[in-house]
């Protein structure tokens, strides 16, 4: 007989919910007792000889559902309820560890009667269910809230991001995992570029709990402008927003992946760990940054905002998009044998109480802010790209005749405002508003820092860890530290010593190369000016329009499913 029991001293196990003797769904011979505690499920095999008691152990922080069903066969009159756990399991053939899917059956057949049967089943899927959903792995200092239960969850898919396989994909991996965690979904697949867009900006928000992205982070640009453009935007962009890996540009994705602390996932790995995030529904802040363009355009953006190297890659990497993430790789490439130089004007509004690291230290979490002597390099060849003399800065309005990377704090300096500057359309509530950005033809504001270079090879201003997959560009950086993370290379980098930066980039160990041309500040706010007559500027991997563009944090203005 396979009973369930709820003495919670049940065989002096003090702290067991539920105990239940259940068969296997295979052998009703093979017998187990089951016990459930706050934190795991545990299964013994009962056996007849003492030694055998093979005992294993289902942590419930790994557990995304739990279901109870009756048997196929219509003459069995047992129950059955089936716990599914993805645990960190080491890889088949290689190092590391990964989630693996792990289901648990059990065969409930207390008495005779099918109902009774079911009704114990449910009791032990649902208390499973309880104990499970509040044993999330959280981090420590993180402030999370959960996803409405059930979580009606809008899935937005670009069947040609990444190889064209997300729908693959989705199907594949995510959909059976949404099933055992009993979230109700509906696929949008779009249609066209700015589909997404448009489905998210005429939503009946209400009638989701989460909107969820399976593409790359191109995608997920579209869904959050689509949510700044309604009228109920402060509403709106509070739903909570998830992302799951179908692109060939993942950087959220990977992002969520290092902050909820896991070893490194690649691909299906990746997606595997996105979907238990999804399912276990822990929310966390997400800073988003307000972009101006000299259009008056106005864009929110998550990730990334970049000019030179960086936007030249990602756009020009279109083209072996069939290679997945390993285009950014081919791109890099292809544009370090044609590296070139860009010119335009920097500023930016620094962080000040960031804590400044000792001199030489090269902690790639406070890295120096200032160029090092070139013999900290490594003794990789340095071929010297040409470097263009620098022209002259002044120019009307723009970011101001000061020409030196200094703070301007001196009133008599020509590019200075004492104004606060103020929002730049009026129909925008003051949440919204960017109130350290003046407007573009103004100088900067006091105590911006004007960049002395103008000859860059890039500029990144990044918000999340990763730039792709292998790219962890930002060590320190969380979802909600309301940073942005400005990166600049100027001029005079050899081509080795670039790449030898994006190759340390895949360990997070770019800021410890020493290299001079690497500048990193933390910033509120940045203006970028380009002067070279063409490039490409891109926001979260997307082309936008070319010119001076400047941006400001949002500090957790949105929020994201991460774990
Ligand atoms: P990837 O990482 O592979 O580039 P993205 O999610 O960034 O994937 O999407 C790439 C581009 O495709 C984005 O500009 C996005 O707006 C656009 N897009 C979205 N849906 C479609 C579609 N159905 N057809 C064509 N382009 C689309
Ligand atoms: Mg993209």
């Amino acid at each position: 007989m396979e009973r369930g029991v709820s003495d919670p001293e049940r065989n002096g196990f003090p702290g067991v919910l539920l105990y239940g003797e259940f068969a296997d769904p295979l052998n009703e011979r093979l017998r187990y007792s089951v016990s459930l505690t706050e934190s795991a499920l545990s299964v013994r095999r009962i056996s007849a000889s003492p030694d055998r008691t093979n005992k294993a152990v289902f942590h419930l922080s790994d557990c995304v559902g739990c279901r109870a069903h009756r048997a196929q066969d219509g003459a069995d009159v047992g129950a059955y309820f089936t716990a599914y756990f993805y645990p960190l399991k080491r890889r088949w053939m290689s190092a590391g560890v990964t989630r693996q899917r792990v289901e648990q059956c059990f065969r409930v057949a207390p008495g005779q009667d099918p109902l009774v049967n079911l009704r114990e089943a449910e009791r032990w899927a649902h208390a499973v269910r309880d104990a499970a959903e509040l044993q999330a792995p959280r981090r420590e200092g993180v402030t999370y809230t959960e996803l409405r239960r059930p979580c009606r969850t809008m899935i937005l898919v670009n069947p040609h991001s990444g190889r064209g396989q997300a729908l693959q994909l989705f199907t594949g991996h995510i959909q059976g995992m949404l099933k055992e965690a009993s979230v109700p979904y509906k696929l949008f697949i779009t249609e066209h570029q700015n589909h997404a867009r448009e489905l998210v900006r005429k939503a009946d928000l209400s009638q989701w709990d989460a909107l969820v992205i399976m593409s790359g982070d191109g995608l997920l640009f579209e869904v959050i402008n689509g949510l700044m453009e309604r009228e109920d935007w402060q509403e709106a962009i509070q739903i909570p927003l998830g992302i799951l890996p179908g692109g060939s540009g993942n950087a959220l994705a990977a992002s969520v992946h290092h902050y909820s602390k896991s070893p490194p996932a690649w691909n299906e790995e990746l997606l595997l760990s996105c979907g238990f995030m999804l399912c276990k529904g822990l929310v966390g802040s997400l800073d988003l940054v307000s972009i101006r363009l000299a259009s008056k355009q106005r864009l929110f953006s998550f990730l990334s905002l970049a000019w030179g190297f960086v936007a030249d890659v990602d756009i020009e990497s279109e083209k072996y998009r069939h290679v997945g993430a390993i285009r950014f790789l081919m791109g890099t490439l292809v544009r370090l044998a044609s590296l070139r130089v860009y010119q335009g004007r920097l500023a930016y509004l620094p962080v000040k109480e960031a804590p400044k690291p000792p001199r030489g230290s090269t902690n790639a979490n406070h890295p120096p802010s200032t160029p090092q002597h070139p013999s900290l390099c490594s003794s990789l060849p340095c071929q010297l790209i040409p470097k263009n003399s620098p022209k002259q800065s002044s120019r009307h309005g723009g970011i101001g005749t000061n020409s030196n990377r200094n703070t301007i704090a001196n009133s008599s300096s020509s590019a200075i405002t004492n104004k606060r500057p103020e929002t730049q359309n009026d129909n925008e509530t003051a949440a919204a508003a960017d109130s350290l950005l003046p407007d573009l033809d103004q100088p900067v504001p006091e105590g911006w820092t004007v960049v002395k270079e103008e000859d860059f090879v890039l500029v990144l201003a990044i918000y999340q860890s990763h730039l792709a997959e292998d790219l962890w560009t930002v060590p320190g950086a969380m979802a909600d530290d309301g940073l942005i993370h400005l990166f600049y290379v100027t001029a005079g980098i050899s081509r080795p010593a670039l790449l030898r930066l994006f190759l340390a980039m895949e360990r997070g160990a770019h800021l410890a190369c020493g290299c001079p041309h690497l500048v990193y500040e933390k910033v509120k706010a940045l203006r970028l000016e380009p002067t070279s007559p063409q490039g490409m500027i891109t926001v979260d991997g997307e082309m936008v329009e070319y010119g001076p563009v400047q941006a400001q944090i949002h500090p957790s203005m949105a929020r994201l499913i991460c774990g």
